[in-house]
């Protein structure tokens, strides 16, 4: 009789159940990690909403891991190694890791293709994720996953912050392929849980000023005591009888100057992209955070005019996951404070998915913890 072990598994929109499921078998090459916490994203909560959008329609297999609906879910994990298969010799039971959930040619057996072999198996067209589209989540007491999904958390850093890893992950990874130096402007628009990441991990790498756009009052308090160094909301009532002021520009000509080196749009309206583009200063970066529902306009004008670069990112490397670790290490990145709630695996859907969704602006991460 195998083992069992409890998960929370997407059947379909607005359908997610903690049910007992079988537990994966840990084959030699890999590893059994026992789950300490595991945050729920945004994107979550869209599958819950209007999925399935990365989890397999209902009756389709998913085309690399040929898993179907109900899927385990949960891609913002922690937890500590119990079980490694025989030809693993880089981990060791006991050992705390952060995982990365991404799949790529390598879990399917795939020869790399020449995007993995570039450094981004995150854009691998084999890629797939634990949590979304795998045998395994982190909403779960376990998971097996292979050994370069895991990342060693260095000494000093909880299971908790560790869980914590990937959101910020995300935001190191989108820094870093941004072309962002020390020294520069940047603007946010948005103080979600990736635009206060953005935020806590721009301070840490040496941003001059940052400014963040937000209308809810919740959200702006928290950018605030995360250091941003003017909080605006664009919404507010102006002296502009006329509405045409954008106060967002206003604030960054008053401190940046020509305007900003980088603007994270992580809010992916048009009013959000149009603003990013009035901010950002000639030869700068406007980066697209946000998951768009439906297509924006835009006059290829605005770029071409101030030879603004406009790109956009997804995910992260392992390097990303080492990056966060080391600076949370270092005692520099005080990111415990993105956690609103710690809830257990059995109140998931009522004090983490619904409370998200009907209290969103008091949240920034809430983790669940498995039982056992
Ligand atoms: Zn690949």
């Amino acid at each position: 009789m195998s083992l069992l072990i409890q998960a929370l598994r997407y059947h379909g929109q607005q359908d997610v159940r903690v049910e007992y499921v079988e537990a994966q078998p840990c084959r030699k090459d890999d590893v059994r990690v026992k789950i300490a916490y595991c945050g729920i994203c945004g994107s979550d909560v869209h599958e819950y909403l209007g999925g399935p959008i990365f989890p397999p329609p209902p009756g389709q297999k998913n085309p690399h891991t040929g898993v179907q609906l109900p899927v385990i879910m949960g891609h913002e994990m922690s937890g500590t190694i119990v079980e490694v298969g025989s030809s693993i010799t880089e981990f060791k039971i006991g050992q705390n890791v952060a995982i990365n959930p991404s799949m790529d040619d390598r879990h399917h057996g795939n020869v790399e293709c020449s995007i993995c072999q570039s450094g981004r198996p995150h854009l691998c067209k084999s890629w797939a994720c634990y949590g979304l589209s795998a045998h395994g989540g982190g909403l779960a007491d376990e998971i097996v996953v292979k050994p370069f999904n895991c990342i060693p958390v260095p000494e000093g850093v909880s299971l908790k912050v560790a869980a914590l890893a990937e959101p910020l992950a995300v935001a190191s990874h989108l820094i870093r392929i941004s072309g962002f130096y020390p020294g520069h402007d940047v603007v946010i628009l948005g103080a979600g849980p990736i635009g206060l990441a953005l935020l806590l991990l721009l301070k840490v790498k040496g941003a001059r000023k940052i400014i963040i756009s937000e209308v809810t009052e919740s959200r702006s308090r928290q950018a605030e005591r995360f250091g941003a160094d003017m909080v605006v909301n664009p919404l507010a009532e102006t002296s502009d009888e006329a509405g045409s002021e954008n106060l967002v520009l206003n604030a960054a000509q008053s401190i940046m100057g020509d305007g900003a080196d980088i603007a994270f749009d992580a809010t992916g309206i048009q009013s959000t992209l149009d603003t990013a583009l009035l901010v950002v200063k000639p030869g700068g970066v406007v980066f697209n955070v946000a998951i768009h529902e439906k297509p924006l306009l835009i006059n290829p004008n605005s770029f071409s005019f101030k030879e603004v670069k406009l790109m956009g990112g997804i995910c992260y490397t392992n390097e990303d996951f080492e990056d966060v670790l080391e600076y949370l290490a270092s005692g520099k990145l005080a990111a415990e404070d993105m956690i609103t709630s710690i809830v257990p695996l059995e109140k998931v859907v009522q004090n983490g998915f619904l409370e998200l969704i009907n209290n969103k602006a008091g949240h920034v991460k809430i983790l669940i913890q498995p039982s056992k």
